[in-house]
């Protein structure tokens, strides 16, 4: 959960999703709507699909006993070189570093290093530094010095260098490189999708899809609808992605919301207009299962952020079309 999440959006979700997934066992039976309604909200849905393949391998694969080792760990869904160094170190006493982006950053400082961080092979070369740094049988208590370190002391802005315990061997500070270090290559501008989405209602009640399994927002509801294209107006563009993803021919009536939202690779301004039926029976052309449902049981369903936003606006309509943000998630 705590992958690119900060902790105090992640603590109460983590508290909930124990409750209701308690053991490996709850997690690999639970219904894919539960599970993605308990981590609603938190983003990066990949993760909780990814978790419960891992639990789902262990009870089938390994006879329902947790592996140990960072090598068995990183045979697991969703477990990379840094979450399996971290449980193997932090729960199983291996001697493997775990590093993160905190880390990363102290290491470059301390060796300044001054080669791209975003690179694998500069990623690589900091491993094996801080690998040869660990010191025996204490791995687990020297990766969270680290990371804690990196997060409350030698902080991407204006480290706090003159409390530091480590300055006398830190290469960055000795040699004043300190706003050089560690070096960042710039991220080309995310692209711009503009996208509209349709309400479709029939007499109470409202149509929503339910998105593919894989990929992204896999096995989250949402509302039909899908990018614009070149030359189409936004309510043209609502009705054509309407009728390709559900069959439907429906009436495009007025916008009521525009969200804009940022994924991790691009990000999206998001119209969503009122519609009615017109003609047709709706179909999952283009996503698992479609359903109609009444206003009120929306929140039963898990919606990506942007789409929770939308069902805000429908909940709670503005005077006039309402514009609404959201980051990352
Ligand atoms: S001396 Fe400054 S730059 Fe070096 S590790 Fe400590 S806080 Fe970071």
């Amino acid at each position: 959960m705590l992958q690119q999440t900060q902790v105090a959006t992640v603590v109460p979700y983590y508290h909930r999703f124990l409750k209701e997934f308690p053991t490996i066992e709850a997690l690999a039976n639970a219904d894919s709507h539960r599970l993605m309604k308990s981590w609603e909200g938190l983003g990066y849905y990949a993760r909780a699909r990814h978790m419960q393949h891992a639990a789902r391998t262990i009870l089938t694969e390994l006879n329902g006993k947790f592996p140990e080792t960072r090598d068995a760990l990183m045979k697991l869904k969703g477990f990379g070189a840094y979450t399996s160094a971290s449980v193997a170190s932090l729960a199983f006493g291996e001697d493997c570093a775990a590093v993160d982006g905190n880390v990363l950053r102290v290491f470059a400082r301390i060796y300044a290093v001054s080669d791209d961080i975003r690179e694998q092979a500069t990623k690589d070369k900091i491993d094996t530094l801080a690998t040869l740094e660990l010191p025996k049988g204490r791995a687990g208590e020297f990766n969270e010095a680290v990371m804690e370190l990196g997060a409350t002391v030698c902080t991407p802005k204006r480290p706090k260098c003159a409390h530091c315990p480590v300055s006398e061997s830190c290469d960055a500070f000795q040699k004043n490189l300190i706003s050089e270090i560690p070096f960042k290559s710039k991220r080309a501008a995310l692209k711009h999708h503009t996208i509209a989405v349709g309400v479709v209602r029939k007499g109470d009640l409202i149509l929503i899809a339910l998105r593919p399994k894989d990929g992204l927002l896999g096995n989250l509801w949402e509302f039909p609808g899908g990018k614009q294209k070149p030359g189409e107006t936004l309510a043209a563009c609502c009705r054509r992605e309407v009728k390709e993803e559900t069959g439907l021919d429906v009436k495009v009536l007025e916008q009521f919301a525009v969200v804009k939202h940022t994924y991790t690779h691009f990000k999206i301004t998001l119209h969503a207009f009122h519609c009615s039926w017109v003609s047709g029976e709706a179909r999952p052309t283009a996503s698992q299962e479609i359903r109609w449902v009444r206003l009120r049981d929306l929140e039963q369903y898990a919606f990506p952020k942007a789409n929770k936003l939308v069902i805000e606006a429908l909940l709670h309509p503005a005077p006039k079309e309402q514009d609404l943000f959201s980051q990352h998630l």
